[in-house]
Formats: structure tokens, sequence, C-alpha cells
């Protein structure tokens, strides 16, 4: 049988030879062996000298993603060292105690293009993005099964890229117990009821576990607006740390029913906060009509940029709600700006926040630069992994 490869153009091996993990198809030149979605292929240069070793994607416009760089056998034992290494990782991290929450596997940054896998107390999630992480889906399972102790392993393989790779959408259990309703889990001693089946992502955002703890440094007697709160993440880690006031803003009820639970199960009085249903856009001028102010305001929008056309609407959309989360302020108040999009450049999202404060007349000061938190690592090779970034900026 001839063997299944993908042979780049002359001059297409470089990102490879940087060790960066995608195959674009304009860098193709031919495909032997015919393989098919999902199937493991070597990729050699023109010249046929080996580069690495991938998944297949033929509907896709990264053709290949790179599972290893030495000339090695993707099964089994392939999955179980790297899944090994991402959970060593993760408890060197210290973030694998009972009842708490992680990403156990980060996709690209952990070696393992397309696969997603979060840990939610006895409970782990698992996100397939491409075909070739789909293929490997029962070895992947039997792996954390072996390594991992956990009651159960639920699929939420139920995103838009899918469909670019030619995959369904697919949720459910694939292995031990189906998880509860909420699954409970600590986060720095606060408590939160994640619905895995339900929720966004996986069900929680824990690449901001980082951000909440840094909150709560500086909230102590304030009152704090997190607009696009989800289900209280910031707005918990406010509340319980001592601010006065805490206002969640977020359009969906559902993530708000949450936010509400996650108050109460952390005790926090019901005199200390007010969960609102809007849109973060309106309520902002809705706000600054009214000559609301706050202490501490927290700016976490969801994604803006799926795609590179989409920036420079995007780059308006972020400086609107800067420019008037910092209307809203109160001298020496605190703006949290964050920008989840992996299509916006650092330098430029701080140069947005500039042109927002300027527009705003106040005069603001990074003082602490956020970011992913360490389960969510940046590869160097693959600069793509870098996606979240944030600043707490102090306005005089
Ligand atoms: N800060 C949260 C995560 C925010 S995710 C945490 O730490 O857990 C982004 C949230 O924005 C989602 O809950 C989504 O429902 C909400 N959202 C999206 N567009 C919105 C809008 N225009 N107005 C208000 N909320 C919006």
């Amino acid at each position: 049988m001839k063997i299944k490869r993908i042979v780049l153009k002359d001059g297409r091996d470089k990102s490879l030879r940087r060790r960066h993990p995608w195959i674009f198809s304009g860098a193709v030149k031919n495909i032997e062996g015919k393989p098919e979605l999902g199937d493991t292929v070597e990729i050699v240069s023109r010249k046929g000298e080996f580069l690495g070793v991938g998944s297949y994607s033929p509907k896709s416009q990264i053709t290949a993603r790179i599972w290893s760089f030495e000339q090695e056998s993707i099964d089994n034992a392939f999955f179980q060292k790297r899944i090994k290494q991402a959970i060593q990782f993760r408890t060197a991290l210290g973030l694998m105690n009972d009842g708490e929450a992680c990403r156990l596997v980060a996709s690209e940054a952990d070696s393992l293009p397309g696969v997603i896998v979060d840990r939610y107390g006895n409970y782990l999630v698992i996100q397939l993005l491409s075909a070739g992480a789909d293929v490997w889906k029962q070895t992947i399972c039997d792996c954390l099964q072996e390594i991992v102790s956990c009651a159960g392993i639920y699929e939420r393989s139920d995103v838009d890229v899918r469909s670019k790779e030619g995959l369904e959408k697919r949720t459910g259990l694939i292995a031990g117990d189906e998880p509860p309703e909420l699954i409970e889990i600590n986060e720095n001693g606060l408590r939160y009821l994640i619905d895995v089946r339900e929720g966004h992502k996986t069900g929680f955002y824990l690449d901001q576990r980082d951000n909440r703890y840094a909150l709560r440094s500086i909230v102590a007697d304030k009152t704090v607006l997190n607009c696009f709160s989800y289900t209280g993440g910031f707005g918990v880690a406010a509340a319980k740390a001592g601010a006065a006031m805490v206002t969640n803003v977020d359009a969906s009820g559902a993530a708000l029913e949450l936010a509400q639970r996650n108050m109460q199960l952390n005790d926090i009085p019901e005199s200390s906060y007010e969960n609102v249903e809007a849109d973060v856009f309106k309520l902002l001028r809705k706000y600054r009509d009214m000559n609301r102010k706050f202490d501490i305001i927290v700016l976490d929008p969801p994604k803006f940029i799926e795609s590179k056309g989409q920036l420079n609407r995007a780059s308006r959309g972020y400086k609107d709600i800067a420019m008037l989360g910092f209307k809203l302020l109160n001298p020496g108040g605190m703006l949290l700006n964050f920008s989840c999009s992996g299509l916006m450049p650092v330098d430029l999202f701080q140069k947005i926040t500039a042109d927002a404060a300027l527009d705003a007349r106040v005069n603001g000061k990074i003082i602490k630069r956020l970011s992913q938190a360490p389960d969510h690592p940046t590869l160097l090779s693959f600069p793509e992994s870098y996606y979240l970034k944030g600043f707490m900026v102090k306005a005089d």
C-alpha cells in the first residue's frame, strides 16, 4: 500500500520547520495514497524530506494539523504520552485538587490539535474540533480514563468550526456516569455551578480564573459593574471580596439565573447585588444618561472577531464600550477591559483602550496586564494560542 502523504510546494515548508502545526491548502503540491477524513499522513517537503506527521482534513482550508514533528506512530501510546504530559503540567500548577476545575488539554498548546478537555470536579468534558481529533475520540477517552480518575466523560462537540471540517455537531455522554444537571466546582475558595450540557463552551470560562482572582484585591467597599457577566464569574468574586454592590449584566436570562444561584451558593446577601438582563451596549448608554457611576467596571464581551475582515468593525465595538465604561467610572475608578478575540492584536487592543480613554476625557494608566490562565498556555511556535488579553486601567 502506498504511504499516505502530503507533499508541500517548493518553499512552503518554512512555517513547519518553525514548528507551526498547520498546513494550509495553498501550500500543498499533491496528496499521495488517498488518505481519508482524519487519517494520519506524513508531511514531506518538495524534495521528500520528512517534516512531520499529522491528520488530514480534506474539507478544511487547513489541510493537515501536525501531531508530531518526530517520525513516530500515532497510536494509543502517543495519546497516552501527550495526555499524561498535559495533566502532569496542570498538577504542577496546583490545579488538580478535588472539586476544582481546569483545562486539562488545550489543543495545539498541548500538541494535540483540535482536542480540548476540561475537568469540572469529577467530570471531564471533551470538545473535538478537527477531523483528526474526531477519529481518535475513543482512544483519547480511554487514555483519559486511565490517567485521570473521573466519574464520567461528556462530549460538547457542538461548535460551528466542525462544519468546516465536514463534521456534524455532537453532544452526549461518552463514558461513565451522566453528570448531574449542575456540577459544583471550587475556584480559589469560591463555589460555582456549571451546566456542562447547555453552558457556553464546555460550561465555564476557565481562562478567566486568574483575572477573577486579581479582581478580588481591588473591590473592597466598591461598586462593581460586571458587564457580560455570564453566570456571575467576576460578580461572585467581587461580592465575596467585599464589594459594596455588584451589578451583573448579561443578555442571557439563563446565564443570569445561574448567576443568581451562584450568588446564593456563596451566601452573598441579596442587598449587595443585582442581575440585569440587558444589551450591554444599550445599558451603558442608559447609565450614562442617568449619570450613574461605578468604582470598578469589568468588560468581558464575547469574541467579536471570527475572521480578519471583521477586525475594523469589532475595533469600533471594543472602543464604544470601553469609552462608555470610562465615562461611567468614578474618579480613581478602575476598568478591566478584555478581548478574547485571537485576531485582535494586543498592541491594537491597547491603542483602542487608549483612544477610548481619550474620548472619555480620562487619564488612564495600565496597572496590570491580564491574560488567559496558565492552563491555557501559549505555544511560542503557534501565536494563535494567545487570545485572551486585558488591561486593568486606573482612571484619574
Ligand atoms: N465574564 C464571564 C464570561 C463572559 S462570556 C465569566 O467570567 O464567566 C460573554 C457573555 O456575554 C455571554 O454570557 C453572553 O451571553 C453575553 N453577551 C453577548 N452579547 C451581549 C450583549 N450585547 N449584551 C449583554 N450580554 C451579551
